[in-house]
C-alpha cells in the first residue's frame, strides 16, 4: 500500500522528547516558547500563541473579537466540520461563499456577495496548502472594517508573494498528526495585533495574567513541551519537505497530463503553494465516476481519498439552524463531487509515484 499520509520523527525528536521527559518539565514551558518565537518567524508576524490544537485556536480567535449572536463570520464550505463547529461554538452565525476551481478557495468577488451589515469576520481556509487570493481579499475587509481570521492548518509557510499565510490579520494553525508540520495534537494563532495575542496568551491559561490573577474568564488551551519537542526539529527541516512535497506534485502533474475526465492542480502565479495534500478532479467526461476511481486506486494499493465528499453544512447535524445561512454554492457542490487525494509526502520515491501514475492511467484508459 502505498499510504496518503506517513507520520515519521527521526532522532533529533527522540532526542528532544527525552529530553523533556527527564527535565519532568512535561506541561507547557520553554520549548513551547521556542515553538512559537519560530513560528512567528516563519509566518513573518510579531505573536504566535500555542494552543492545543486547530480547532481551539480557531474557537479562541474568535471568542476574542467578542461576537455577539446574530454577527456573521463568511467561510468556506468546501473545509474540514472544524471551520464550520468554531464559529459555532464561538456563538456566532455561519455564512458560505462559493469557491474557485483553480485553487478550490473561496475569493473576493464570491466573498463580496455575501457581506451585509451582520457581518463581522471572513474566514478563508486555505485548502491543500495553497493560500488564497489573500491580497483582494484583505483590501475588500478594510474597505468594510472586517476582521480576517485565516483558517490555515493546512497551509504552514504558504506565501503570495512574499507574504505567508496567517500574516493578513488572524491565522490559525494546527498541528495535527497528518498536517505538514505536526506535534500529534496542537494548534497556533498568529497575528500582528499586540493586544490580540496578550487576550489569547490570557484566556489559553485560565484568564490568567499572572498567578491567581484573572482579568477574565479563561480556558485551559494549553500545549504541552512534550508536543513541542516533537515539532522543532521538523521546524529545521520544513523548507526542505516542502521542497520535496513540489518536486513530487510537479511529478505527478507532468504524469497525469492530458488523461481526459482528469484534472491536474495548479500552483497559481506568485503563491508558494505547500502541497498539504495532491488533489485533482475526476470530471463527467471520464470514463469511470469519481467513487469508481477512488475504490479502483485502493483496490491496486494506492490511499487515494476524498477530501471533501460533501460540504460542511451538508449534515444532518447543522440543518435548521439559525447559526447556519445556506446560500447557494454551486461551484464547492460540483467540486465536492470532483476531488481525489493523491499522496504527496515527502517519504514518496520516484517509483512510488511512477506506479500511481500508471494506475491511474490504467483505470481512466489512457494506458501508455
Ligand atoms: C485540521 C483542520 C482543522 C482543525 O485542526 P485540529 O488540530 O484537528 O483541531 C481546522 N481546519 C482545517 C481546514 C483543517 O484541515
Amino acid at each position: 500500500m502505498i499510504p496518503i499520509t506517513v507520520v515519521e520523527f527521526g532522532p533529533e525528536e527522540e532526542r528532544l522528547v527525552l529530553e523533556v521527559l527527564r527535565s519532568g518539565r512535561v506541561a507547557q514551558g520553554p520549548l513551547v516558547a521556542e515553538f512559537e518565537r519560530r513560528f512567528a518567524e516563519l509566518t513573518g508576524v510579531r505573536h504566535a500563541v500555542a494552543v492545543n490544537n486547530g480547532t481551539t485556536s480557531l474557537i479562541a480567535s474568535l471568542q476574542c473579537l467578542d461576537l455577539q449572536p446574530g454577527d456573521e463570520v463568511i467561510t468556506s464550505p468546501f473545509t474540514f466540520a472544524a471551520t464550520l463547529n468554531a464559529i459555532l461554538e464561538a456563538g456566532a452565525t455561519a455564512r458560505f461563499a462559493d469557491i474557485s476551481p483553480d485553487d478550490f478557495n473561496v475569493t473576493a468577488a464570491t466573498i463580496a456577495e455575501r457581506i451585509n451589515d451582520r457581518t463581522k469576520v471572513i474566514m478563508p481556509v486555505h485548502l491543500f496548502g495553497q493560500i488564497a487570493e489573500m491580497e483582494a481579499i484583505s483590501s475588500l475587509a478594510a474597505e468594510h472594517g472586517l476582521r480576517i481570521l485565516e483558517d490555515s492548518a493546512q497551509a504552514h509557510g504558504s506565501t503570495l508573494g512574499s507574504r505567508a499565510a496567517g500574516s493578513y490579520d488572524i491565522g490559525s494553525f494546527s498541528f495535527y498528526a497528518t498536517k505538514n508540520l505536526t506535534t500529534g495534537e496542537g494548534g497556533m494563532i498568529t497575528t500582528d495585533d499586540d493586544e490580540l495575542a496578550d487576550r489569547l496568551r490570557i484566556l489559553r491559561n485560565q484568564g490568567m495574567r499572572a498567578r491567581y490573577d484573572y482579568a477574565m474568564i479563561g480556558q485551559n488551551y494549553r500545549l504541552t513541551d512534550l508536543q513541542a519537542a516533537l515539532v522543532l526539529p521538523q521546524l529545521d527541516r520544513y523548507a526542505g519537505i516542502v521542497e520535496t512535497r513540489g518536486a513530487n506534485a510537479s511529478r505527478l502533474s507532468e504524469g497525469l497530463a492530458g488523461i481526459p475526465g482528469l484534472v491536474t492542480p495548479v500552483e497559481l502565479p506568485g503563491r508558494g503553494h505547500v502541497w498539504h495534500q495532491y488533489t485533482v478532479r475526476i470530471t463527467a467526461d471520464a470514463n469511470v465516476t469519481r467513487d469508481e476511481f477512488v475504490e479502483k486506486m485502493n483496490e491496486a494499493g494506492i490511499g487515494a481519498g476524498v477530501y471533501y465528499p460533501r460540504l460542511a453544512f451538508d449534515y444532518d447535524a447543522y440543518r435548521d439552524r439559525d447559526d447556519v445561512i445556506v446560500d447557494p454554492t454551486p461551484v464547492a457542490e460540483r467540486i465536492a463531487g470532483e476531488v481525489v487525494s493523491l499522496p504527496v509526502h515527502n517519504h514518496l520515491t520516484a517509483d512510488q509515484i511512477d506506479e500511481i501514475i500508471g494506475t491511474a492511467r490504467t483505470i481512466l484508459g489512457d494506458a501508455r
